[in-house]
């Protein structure tokens, strides 16, 4: 087995307490079926209070006015502090880390929809990268079936080749970014006409025609685009606030070219930041086209948000760009159906 793991994964520390938006609010946290089984054989004086915070029918635990039932006042989890880190369920244990599997390789990384991982990929030193170590003696394999091998490898090449330009630092993000897009949607192209041996030789052409998608940066295009998010599963209303009063910003400055472009285009240290968000869910997403086949789309999803972001930020200069990341990643990226919203988005537009 292959494991690919992003920088800080192994040094990450939830801050509990001391947490601004702790994943034990707002969320429903579903339960795995071992969990589910120790807790119902838990005994002392703990298992009434830990079986009357858990909903058996639905897996998951119990929420009182959004908060889980196992938060205490405090801020902290009663089920951690009193029964050992050990006996978290498999959701708990893990957030904010998340895996992708494919075939013999896991990807391991970080959710910026945490904001202790947000402060940490904030941090100047923090650049973004990824280890890869092999292991024969652990897990197992899963046979995935119709695993395409051949697809997942050229995306692996092809999702390098991006990272790598993503990295470089010869022209600024936006560009680079609006190169990424159009390999995207290149290979894209190619995939659709079963000319999957020809992806390889994709590279980053700037002659490509993206007429009428969002490879081409354009200030109408994603204010107008924004909808999507609108249109989106909510965890808390504020959040469409923030949209609606971002796009209001946008509409109005709509012939602002220096807002924009300040915007687009920021000084280095905040590129910095957008180029490590951008390599973060370019290293999530991307590979999992081998699924859904979605290249297109899901190379947008790291570019597009990275554009929103960017524009959520200039719009509202009261709010900590940390706190804009992770809020966006809590709205965005933690329902399956606010993703596939987004891919369908983006699919639309070939
Ligand atoms: S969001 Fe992150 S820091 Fe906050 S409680 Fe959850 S894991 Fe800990």
């Amino acid at each position: 087995m292959i494991y690919r793991k992003q920088n800080g994964y192994d040094a990450f520390k939830c801050i509990a307490d001391k947490c601004p938006k702790s994943c034990c609010v707002g969320w429903q946290i579903m339960i795995d079926a071992e969990s589910i089984e120790r807790y119902k054989n838990a005994d002392g004086d703990f298992c009434a209070r830990l079986n009357g915070s858990i909903n058996f029918e639905e897996s998951c635990f119990k929420q009182n006015n959004t908060r889980c039932a196992m938060l205490n006042d405090s801020g902290l989890c009663d089920l951690h502090s009193t029964l050992g880190e050990d006996m978290l369920c498999y959701t708990c244990k893990m957030f904010p880390r998340h895996v992708e599997e494919f075939q013999d390789i896991r990807e391991y990384s970080l959710s910026l929809s945490c904001p202790e991982f947000t402060r940490m990929i904030l941090e100047p030193d923090y650049e973004f990268a990824f280890t890869e170590s092999e292991d024969e003696t652990l897990d197992d394999p899963e046979e995935f079936e119709d695993y395409d091998f051949l697809l997942f490898d050229k995306l692996e090449y092809a999702r390098d080749k991006m990272l790598g330009l993503a990295a470089s630092k010869t022209i600024s993000l936006q560009d680079r970014m609006s190169l990424i897009a159009a390999m995207g949607l290149k290979l894209q192209r190619l995939y659709d006409e079963g000319l999957i041996f020809d992806m390889d030789d994709v590279n980053f052409d700037e002659e490509f025609d993206c007429a009428g998608t969002g490879a081409i940066l354009s200030l109408d295009y994603c204010t107008k685009n924004m909808d999507v998010l609108l249109d989106m599963e909510v965890l808390e209303e504020s959040w469409h606030d923030s949209i609606r009063s971002a796009q209001t910003f946008w509409n109005d400055n709509s012939s602002d070219f220096v807002t924009w472009k300040s915007a687009m285009y920021p000084d280095a240290d905040t590129e910095f930041i957008f180029e490590k968000i951008f390599e973060s869910l370019l290293f999530t997403y991307f590979c999992g086209a081998v699924y859904d086949g979605q290249i297109y789309a899901r190379t947008m999803i790291a570019v597009q948000s990275t554009r929103w972001l960017m524009m959520l930020h200039a719009a509202d200069k009261n709010t900590p760009l940390e706190q804009v990341i992770y809020l966006y990643s809590r709205e965005v990226e933690h329902s399956d159906l606010n993703v596939n919203a987004l891919i369908e988005f983006f699919e639309c537009e070939l």
